[in-house]
């Protein structure tokens, strides 16, 4: 858990560090000495229970002549203050990816709504997506909460034809309860939050890495199998993509030639001219 970030002692020094300069470090640079993270915690257990359609199925329902959309949207529960700088902070986290996946994918990239990033206030408190009873596994509690008010403030669906949701919630799960990416919905809860605001102690490329990890359960892909059931030690290269370890070493990772093959049959992926400007990744 190091982090060139450290350094800064003085707290007001460190967020104004955060705040103006995160967007000039090269992500790669920040990355080299930190200690690798386990995947996102509980996360296998949301993919073992919430099973996402594979791309090539989606790709059918759709005419080709559709191409969906990403949607971000900040969901403010109704006792929480809003964070001034969260929108743009997450637009460029999302821009970010944006063009990162269209470098893996030689130019195709998802394409992202306007405006960016969306904020909605909901009607329940923070403390109540954690808490309120929603299915018989409480573990599911929060994903359930957060997504069903999440579709009813935006409209949204599981597996939604039009567009894959990411959620960022300003609240907290239990322990036990998982988030992370499946159906067509990636669900960030407030560690992430703060973690792209530069809130918290690992640098924010982790974040905005581990955005794309949870991004890339949304468009269909898999941890890769042989690292999720051990078969190959996690040293190995694969292990090291995007999709399992390699999230927290962003933008220095890559997607393996498979979860490639499944974007390029996306319906979400298509050419696109990525917007400059964001801040810098040097991959
Ligand atoms: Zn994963």
């Amino acid at each position: 858990m190091s982090s060139s970030l450290k350094h800064v002692g003085h707290e007001m020094a460190r967020r104004w560090f955060l705040s103006v300069l995160v967007f000039l470090v090269s992500c790669i640079a920040v990355a080299q000495d930190q200690n690798l993270s386990p995947p996102p915690r509980d996360e296998k257990t949301l993919q073992d229970k919430l099973l996402a359609k594979p791309a090539t199925e989606l790709k059918r329902q759709l005419s080709p002549a559709q191409v969906g959309e990403v949607r971000v949207i900040y969901l403010l529960p109704s006792d929480v203050k809003q964070r001034a700088k969260f929108r743009r902070a997450a637009a460029d986290a999302i821009q970010n990816l944006q063009r990162w996946y269209g470098i893996q994918l030689a130019g195709s990239t998802f394409k992202l709504h306007t405006p960016v990033v969306e904020t909605f206030r909901t009607s329940h408190p923070a403390e109540w997506y954690a808490k309120n009873p929603n299915g018989q596994d409480r573990t599911l509690w929060f994903w359930n909460n957060a997504t069903t008010d999440g579709f009813s403030k935006t409209g949204g669906a599981f597996d939604d034809p039009r567009f894959r949701w990411v959620f960022y919630i300003d609240a907290e799960p239990d322990a036990d309860q998982v988030v992370g990416g499946a159906n067509g919905v990636a669900l960030l809860p407030r560690n992430d939050v703060l973690g792209i605001l530069g809130l918290q102690t690992d640098p924010v490329c982790r974040w905005v890495g581990g955005l794309g990890h949870e991004l890339g359960h949304a468009f269909g892909l898999d941890n890769p199998l042989d690292c999720q059931t051990g078969k190959v030690d996690t040293s190995a290269p694969q292990c090291q993509s995007l999709m399992f370890l390699g999230y927290a070493k962003y933008c220095g990772t890559f997607l393996t030639p498979e979860h490639k093959t499944e974007l390029e049959q996306s319906p979400f992926f298509s050419p696109q001219v990525a917007k400059a400007g964001g801040w810098k990744c040097s991959n």
